[in-house]
């Protein structure tokens, strides 16, 4: 008796539609990627009901002869390769030959298409029972192709379908992401009869900004480099402006929207120096990279790619991000430049309203009459009330320097100074913080972070499960300058690094341990996770001691803090 039999090809082709055609979007997804690989000039889709009644893709493309088209309804027929090797080189989109079999079997499917520089179309439909019939039809440039009632005859994928808002939502992303691949291409789609998306043929620049916005542009620095043969055109967030997740990080590989967990690391970790451990920069990164170090085939619907050597890919996004950071670093997001603006407009209302003395000089505020202001704003060193000396200051302050000539401090917090390009405002904590941890940063890196001992060592009562980490682990924490002693569950805090020895003692070790327990120990997480532990653990006590009231500092101390801050990288 014979039990084992081979699946129909109708079959078949439904259980391989169950990866490649999970849903509207992904159904638009190989619908659009088959015009961009047929060439075309301008494509526009049409969805009814978020893409579950209709879909309605029609684009100016190669088209196809009448065998052709026949023949691309098959299984694994596909006109993109025909050898193992050429795998190894995949410029199109395409190649598995499954998307439009796969679709057909699970829907209503018709096409029309024309070879171009042929004379005649041919018009094929499939039926809900998979059955084709195919017709001769006029000639007309390109493919046009109908989708209806995706998965009626699938009812277990149709019971998976969100509601038309997240189809909706997901079909855009699809759009736009491949929208970013192909510039050059005109992309349009309605929505329920209406437009939604409309992207006319545009170089790269004009692209990114008409899918990631004004906003984006204006906040992002655009970096060129080529890295061992790798070429990455990106544009990058500057690190003030930022996002709550990594869903304005786009990466495009030789034109393919991918989504790669390493690079979303990558990406954070080159900012991770300027930007708070909890934030995400925002991104669109074009890789061009030999297409035979870039595996394609590794997911069905090819939204994921395995490189041959992710640590030079890595290398080189790092690269690029260095590079932008060190000559646009500096500039800040404009959002951040105009609450910047609103607050202290709101401070000057106040003050100009005051008697005609406030118009003279910025450095006369202090002398306005104060009694509408709840306490002085600015602690301001008498030299700087001498109109010669701070033309003088202004004079130096013209020669570069980048952060200028330290003027004033405001709520004990913030450091004023005076540059060639304008006015610079210093969180003075934030600043102090980050100084040390470059400082303490350079210590690991170089192996040699100072402890300093303390006097008396101080006890710690740690609560099961950090003794039990302290037990097995606490050497680890000698890189980083912190000693610890154990008796049974007694533990005793020996040295703290000599950087921080101003801190509480307690609170920085606990800290530190807290974040080595919850970034791994050292030993797993490699030099990388030595990197994060220092960033989470002095990133959030800036954070904390930030919030705490300041300290006042006299101008000699501010600039000895801005000339520190300029050394720093
Ligand atoms: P693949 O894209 O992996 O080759 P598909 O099933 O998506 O497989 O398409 C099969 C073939 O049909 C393609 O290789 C291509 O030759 C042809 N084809 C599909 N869509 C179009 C189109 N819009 N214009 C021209 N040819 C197309
Ligand atoms: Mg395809």
């Amino acid at each position: 008796m014979q039990s084992i039999y081979l699946l129909s090809a109708r079959v078949a082709n439904q259980i391989a539609a169950g990866e490649v055609v999970e849903r509207p979007a992904s159904a638009i997804k190989e619908l659009l990627e088959n015009s961009l690989d047929a060439g075309a000039k301008s494509v526009r889709i049409r969805i009814h009901q978020a893409g579950k009644k209709c879909i309605d893709i029609e684009d100016d493309g190669c088209g196809m002869s009448s065998i052709d088209a026949s023949m691309a309804l098959k299984r694994h027929a596909t006109s993109k390769i025909s050898d193992v090797e050429d795998l190894q080189a995949i410029a199109s989109h395409g190649f598995r030959g499954e998307a439009l079999p796969s679709i057909a079997s699970v829907s209503r499917f018709r096409m029309h298409t024309a070879l171009q520089g042929g004379q005649e179309g041919i018009e094929i439909t499939v039926n809900q029972r998979g059955e084709t019939e195919a017709a001769p039809a006029t000639w007309r440039q390109g493919t046009r192709i109908e989708v209806r009632d995706l998965f009626l005859n699938t009812p277990a994928r149709l019971r998976f379908m969100r509601t038309d808002k997240t189809e909706e939502a997901a079909i855009i992303e699809v759009v736009r992401g491949l929208a970013l691949a192909k510039s050059s291409v005109a992309i349009r789609l309605d929505v329920d009869g209406r437009k939604r998306l409309d992207f006319p043929a545009a170089d790269r620049g004009t692209r990114v900004r008409a899918i990631m916005g004004d906003e984006f542009m204006k906040n992002a620095m655009v970096q060129n480099i080529d890295h061992e043969g790798m070429i990455v055109d990106a544009f990058l967030g500057v690190p003030t402006y930022h996002h709550r997740d990594s869903t304005r990080m786009l990466f495009l590989v030789n034109g393919r929207v991918i989504r790669d967990r390493p690079l979303v690391a990558a990406l954070r970790a080159a900012y991770r120096d300027v930007m708070f451990h909890d934030r995400y920069p925002l991104a669109v990164i074009y890789l061009e990279i030999d297409p035979a170090d870039v595996d394609v085939n590794v997911h069905p619907s090819k939204r994921e790619v395995r490189f041959k050597t992710p640590q030079s890919v890595r290398a080189a996004l790092v690269t690029c991000v260095r590079v932008a950071l060190a000559t646009h670093g500096q500039h800040v997001a404009a959002h951040t430049t105009q609450e910047t603006i609103q607050t202290f407009s709101g401070r000057m209302a106040t003050l100009t309203s005051a008697p005609a003395s406030a118009q003279a000089s910025p450095m006369n505020y202090p002398s306005v009459d104060q009694s509408n202001i709840e306490k002085p704003l600015f602690h301001c060193p008498e030299v700087h009330e001498n109109k010669d000396e701070s033309s003088n200051a202004y004079a130096a302050a013209s020669t570069p320097l980048q952060l200028g000539q330290a003027r004033a401090q405001i709520h004990r917090r913030y450091i004023i100074s005076q540059n060639s390009e304008g006015m610079v405002l210093i969180d003075q904590h934030a600043a102090h913080e980050r100084i040390n941890y470059e400082r303490m940063k350079q210590e690991m890196a170089e192996g040699r972070v100072m402890p300093q001992r303390l006097l008396l060592p101080i006890p710690w009562q740690a609560d099961a499960l950090t003794a039990a980490w302290l037990h097995e682990q606490k050497e680890e924490l000698q890189v980083f300058g912190v000693d610890i002693h154990a008796d049974r569950d007694h533990f005793s805090i020996h040295s703290v690094p000599a950087l921080l020895q101003d801190d509480a003692s307690l609170a920085l070790v606990e800290e530190l341990v807290a974040s080595c327990r919850l970034i791994g120990a050292k030993a797993e997480a490699g030099e990388s996770g030595m990197g994060r532990v220092l960033e989470r653990w002095l990133g959030n006590r800036a954070c904390k001691t930030s919030l705490k009231s300041g300290c006042s500092l006299n101008i000699e101390e501010q600039s000895q803090l801005l000339r520190q801050m300029e050394k720093t990288p």
